[in-house]
């Protein structure tokens, strides 16, 4: 099968690139590199000694998308390309719903000209918003609380209606929980630009000395320890998830949705421990204020994905901490 991947030298895509490559897929891969490196491309034909197609393009680029489709005969689409900063999309949420939304529209547009009805989308689990009770199913209430989350939602709907409208597509939406981890190479894995948001890569940059302590965002909160919990997937299993979901695909099933987690929250607290366990490292923390926006605890059903694409999270905490570390620990300044 020859697989489009959109946003494939990001952090996700790059891992699921490697798990396509070892199904013996052809890939494609087109990225604007505006939060990526063409290094993680080199280090996944490393890993694979297989190679990759690259498209330097962007997805507001019409032409540059159009190529694509006219130089190779595609299969499916995985669609990773987006910004993906919370904080960021509020301060500037133009920016988030012209990349997000209008470059999924060209993205489709295209598809539909080439005649490519085949879509993974990569969703989020922040499209249910503050969810009423845990674990989280696929049929729970949809909200959207901030433009990133918006843009998720939106793009979910866009493809509702392209079902609607034409029952040739089958559309994939996968809602990802909490990504973390790195290949067990240590040469692929996530390189946030700046301060990272996020608490896992936070928590590394800690470990190896470039942030001297996190700051734990509220121990207030009702939880066991009153730390936020969230299900920390890694993310080797979550590529596999799309791996498992290809099939899915060619079956025709119209429209479908998956939770991509563990079904296990874990508290900030526990992935310090994990962490410092992993690293050898300690990690410096201090209590800090709740972040405006963030919810107590999310956690996944994922007995969906498990009854009908075959597939479960298999990797630990401990996978999870130990590949982070050895990601950065071998890799201090990113690809850089
Ligand atoms: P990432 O930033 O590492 O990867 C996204 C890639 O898309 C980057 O390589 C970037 O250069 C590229 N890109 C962005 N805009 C583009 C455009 N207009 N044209 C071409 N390329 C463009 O992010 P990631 O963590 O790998 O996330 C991948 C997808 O999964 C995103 O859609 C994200 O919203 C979604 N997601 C991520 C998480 C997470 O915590 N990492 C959770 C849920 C959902
Ligand atoms: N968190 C934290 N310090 C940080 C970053 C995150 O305490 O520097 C907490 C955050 O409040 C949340 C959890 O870690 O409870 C996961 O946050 P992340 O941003 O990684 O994921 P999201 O909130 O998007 O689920």
């Amino acid at each position: 099968m020859k697989i489009l991947v959109t946003g494939g030298a990001g952090y996700i895509g790059s891992h699921t690139c490697v798990e396509l490559l070892n199904e013996n897929h052809e890939v494609v891969v087109l990225d604007n590199l505006s939060n990526s490196s063409e290094e993680s491309l080199t280090r996944v034909k490393k890993i694979t000694g297989k190679s990759l197609e690259f498209y330097k393009a962007d997805l507001l680029n019409k032409k540059q998308v159009d190529a694509v489709f006219l130089e190779h005969k595609i299969d499916a689409v995985i669609h990773f390309a987006g910004l993906k900063a919370v904080g960021e999309s509020v301060s500037i949420p133009l920016k988030y719903f012209h990349n997000n939304i209008t470059g999924t529209l060209n993205l489709l547009c295209a598809m539909n000209e080439a005649n490519v009805k085949n879509i993974i989308f990569s969703s989020s689990a922040t499209v249910y918003g503050d969810p009423l009770s845990l674990p989280i199913k696929e049929d729970f209430p949809l909200s959207a609380t901030n433009p990133y989350g918006r843009t998720k939602l939106m793009i979910e709907e866009i493809l509702q209606d392209l079902y609607r409208s034409d029952k040739n597509w089958n559309i994939a939406l996968l809602r990802y929980f909490n990504p973390v981890g790195a290949h067990k190479s240590g040469e692929i894995g996530e390189d946030p630009f700046g301060i990272p948001n996020n608490l896992v890569p936070y928590i590394s940059k800690v470990a190896v000395g470039f942030l001297p302590r996190l700051n734990v965002f509220g121990n207030d909160y009702n939880t066991p320890d009153g730390t936020g919990v969230r299900d920390f997937i890694h993310v080797v299993d979550l590529a596999l998830g799309h791996i498992r979901t290809l099939p899915k695909l060619f079956t025709n099933p119209g429209i479908v949705i998956y939770n991509l987690g563990t079904g296990t929250g874990f508290s900030v607290l526990e992935m310090i421990k994990g962490f410092e366990t992993a690293s050898g490292k300690k990690i410096p923390y201090k209590i800090a204020d709740r972040r405006p926006g963030d919810i107590a605890a999310c956690w996944a059903d994922p007995a969906k994905a498990k009854d009908e694409l075959g597939w479960e999270a298999k990797k630990t905490l401990d996978d999870m901490c130990k590949d982070t570390w050895n990601w950065q620990n071998k890799n201090p300044n990113g690809y850089r």
